[in-house]
């Protein structure tokens, strides 16, 4: 993963020793059935609050365990979904099974706060009709608190067409979904849209946390943290691996945070081990005009 250097951090990626062309031919031809023979799996990474340091949700995450590929991230395969159309299918795989699996976490964790999941959502999912139906049908099959099945659009999504998505995203808020607007800093968003699109969250791309210089990194942060507060949003950060980010995130007044420094993407059994090891934190009560 991550290695520091002098202070400076230098990505590892592992060389992709297979040869692209055949790579591209297979998994096309055999997305298709991935899904069926039930390859294609759902990986949780916590997304902790910064006050306590307790995990308050997961984001969902997609895997392909292929049987002679072995595991592709989404990076290999997301993109090629999109182009054949499978996205559909595999968003709706991604989104069903992550309802279920929170489903089993909020009631195995009765009369504490209840954790919530994000699962991505692809441009192509979004701009069909059928995001809505299959959203209502998986919210109709799953008994979930209201608003914890998130939804991550990423910026560049809703920018694309950003009249068309701010009817989409009002319509799955109505529907009882959560927003979270993903990867915040690399789509140049036009804020005066920002304002229009009903999100509960931000998430600041990790580019700003991970690479962004020590002397900038703060001025980045504490503005983009400020904006989404004025607009009534909460802030995650992504890409926290160091507890040094974890504190000065927390500084910086973000709410959450996402990265290696609290986990990475882990199977269902693993987080649902992580969520026993927690302390129990019962819901925040709310009193009525103690404001
Ligand atoms: P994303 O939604 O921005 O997800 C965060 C990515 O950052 C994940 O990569 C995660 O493993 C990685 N990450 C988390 N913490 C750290 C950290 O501290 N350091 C570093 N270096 N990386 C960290 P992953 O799982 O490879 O996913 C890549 C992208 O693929 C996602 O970016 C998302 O856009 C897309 N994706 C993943 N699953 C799905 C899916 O089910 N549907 C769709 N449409 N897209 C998906
Ligand atoms: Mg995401
Ligand atoms: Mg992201
Ligand atoms: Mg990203």
């Amino acid at each position: 993963h991550a290695k520091r250097i002098g202070g400076d951090r230098i990505e590892v990626f592992k060389p992709a020793m297979r040869s692209r062309k055949t790579d591209r031919l297979t998994i096309e031809s055999e997305l298709r059935r991935a899904i069926e023979r039930e390859e294609i799996k759902v990986q949780y990474q916590p997304i902790v609050r910064l006050e306590d340091r307790a995990i308050a949700g997961f984001e969902a995450l997609a895997r392909w365990e292929h049987p002679k590929l072995g595991r592709l991230s989404p990076s290999e395969f997301i993109s090629i979904a999109e182009e054949i159309g499978l996205i559909v299918d595999l968003g709706l795989f991604v989104l069903d099974r992550s309802a279920k699996q929170l489903a089993q976490w909020q009631a195995a964790n009765r009369g504490r706060e209840p954790m919530f999941v994000s699962v991505n959502v692809s441009s192509r999912q979004l701009l069909r009709h059928d995001l809505i139906q299959d959203l209502r049908g998986v919210l109709g099959r799953t008994a979930l608190v209201r608003g914890t099945l998130k939804l991550e659009i990423t910026e560049s999504l809703v920018m694309e067409n950003p009249e068309h998505a701010a009817q989409m995203l009002t319509r799955i808020k109505e529907l009882g979904a959560g927003l979270s607007l993903d990867d915040f800093g690399t789509g140049h968003s036009s804020l005066a849209y920002l304002q229009r699109f009903p999100f509960d969250t931000i998430k600041i791309d990790q580019s700003f946390v991970r690479t962004t210089s020590r002397g900038t990194r703060p001025v980045i942060l504490r503005s983009i943290i400020g904006l989404a507060h004025d607009l009534g949003m909460e802030v995650v950060a992504e890409g926290a691996e160091t507890d040094g980010d974890a504190v000065e995130l927390y500084q910086l007044g973000c709410e959450y945070a996402q990265g290696f420094a609290f986990g990475e993407p882990m199977s269902a059994e693993a987080a649902g081990d992580l969520i026993g090891t927690q302390p129990q934190r019962r819901p925040l009560l709310k009193v009525v005009g103690s404001e």
